[in-house]
């Protein structure tokens, strides 16, 4: 039998050694030194933005961001319910109200027709979170911002190189924010990012980000703040992997009409939209639902695949039946239809950018094994 496909595998071939020598060898291997700047700068500017401020990982980014933008106690924030948990991690934390909405069953993103009829009096910020490889319409989200007066956080740590109507994803919020996790498009081993062009708001994440020390009165603080400090060491991995991105994103691509192709010849399997009119997907990951008439569900399928070899990971199940968020009396009685269906029947298959084109023919063959 061959050897088992995982789930993701990143891509550490480039200029990483050495730059993470050079690190090494400068003594800088702390957040202070050159390289944490210099990773900054050049994200920043991947994406069109002034400023970049790099944080221990993509869940202390979107802390950050929620607390820069002031959001506490009375004020109502609205996402996804289909999203990680750390998008509504700091909403909870600060006082806010979290107030989810359903999916769009074909791009796996924010239903952005469902957001308008849940704005009330108290709502200050959308989180607007890009799922898999698509981005959510951005478009329908700033019209509502505008009209409302409410912020934007945009979560793009799956986004990394995709533009939305030919802009650069992570060029939208007032705070955007990115993860360097191993299975993103590019990795620090654990890292993230805000990017903004306001220069408040970037002094806010900075000082949030350490400790909100004041800068004349070291150990004096008017502010609560978090240690979410990059090293250098993360930060030189980070410059070899960006030197890559548009590589890595087209081997992303490739991948996803491989299994465009070959899955599509599998009946009642849904798969990902390959674009929409506003973006064409890089397949952050390959996910597929299965159709009602398949006898089986997620977790039964998920299963079966490891059985011939192959690994996968559920979907995200939603924010609104997280147990930990319903014991604190949130969510009750709602019901979203998609993203329940999405986590029920929804998975997606290895999509790494170490993937070999013969570790995909496995994934197929198993795939049609089991469902063909
Ligand atoms: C990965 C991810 C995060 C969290 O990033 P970490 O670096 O793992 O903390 C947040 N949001 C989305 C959409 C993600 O995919």
């Amino acid at each position: 039998m061959s050897d088992f496909v995982p789930v993701n595998e990143p891509l550490l071939d480039g200029r990483e050694e050495d730059y993470l020598v050079a690190c090494l060898r400068s003594g800088w291997i702390s957040s202070e030194g050159p390289m944490v700047r210099e990773f900054e700068e050049k994200f920043a500017q991947s994406v069109g933005r002034k400023y970049g401020i790099a944080v221990s990982n993509g869940t202390a980014a979107l802390d950050a961001a929620v607390e820069a933008l002031g959001i506490g106690p009375g004020d109502e924030v609205i996402l996804p319910s289909f999203t990680i948990i750390s998008c509504i991690g700091q909403i909870i934390r600060s006082g806010a109200t979290p107030v989810v909405v359903d999916s769009d069953p074909l791009t796996w993103n924010m239903d952005v027709t469902a957001i308008e009829e849940k704005i009330t009096a108290r709502t200050k910020a959308i989180m607007a979170v890009h799922i898999y490889g698509l981005p959510v319409d951005m478009d329908p989200i700033f019209d509502l911002a505008r009209k409302y007066g409410l912020r934007v956080i945009e979560d793009a740590a799956q986004m990394h190189g995709q533009l939305y109507r030919g802009k650069p994803c992570g060029s939208f919020g007032d705070l955007s924010t990115f993860s360097f996790y191993p299975n993103k498009h590019i990795t620090t081993g654990e890292g993230g990012m805000i990017v903004t062009d306001d220069p408040d708001l970037a002094d806010q994440c900075r000082s949030l980000r350490n400790l909100c020390f004041e800068p004349n009165r070291r150990f004096v603080h008017e502010r609560l703040g978090w240690n979410l400090r990059m090293t250098s060491m993360q930060a030189a991995l980070g410059l070899a992997q960006l030197e890559r991105l548009d590589e890595f994103v087209g081997r992303k691509r490739r991948m996803g009409a491989f299994y465009q192709e070959r899955l599509s010849r599998i009946p009642s399997i849904q798969l990902p939209l390959s674009e929409t009119g506003y973006a064409r997907s890089i397949y952050w990951v390959f996910g597929i639902i299965l159709g009602d008439d398949i006898p089986m569900d997620a977790v039964e399928a998920m299963k079966r695949l490891a059985a011939e070899g192959i690994g996968t990971r559920p979907f995200f199940y939603p924010m609104h039946q997280q147990p930990v968020l319903r014991r604190q009396g949130l969510f009750e009685n709602l019901t979203l239809p998609h993203a329940e269906k999405m986590y029920a029947r929804g998975f997606y298959l290895p999509s790494g950018l170490a993937l070999t084109e013969g570790q995909m023919e496995q994934v197929v063959a198993a795939m049609s094994r089991i469902f063909g």
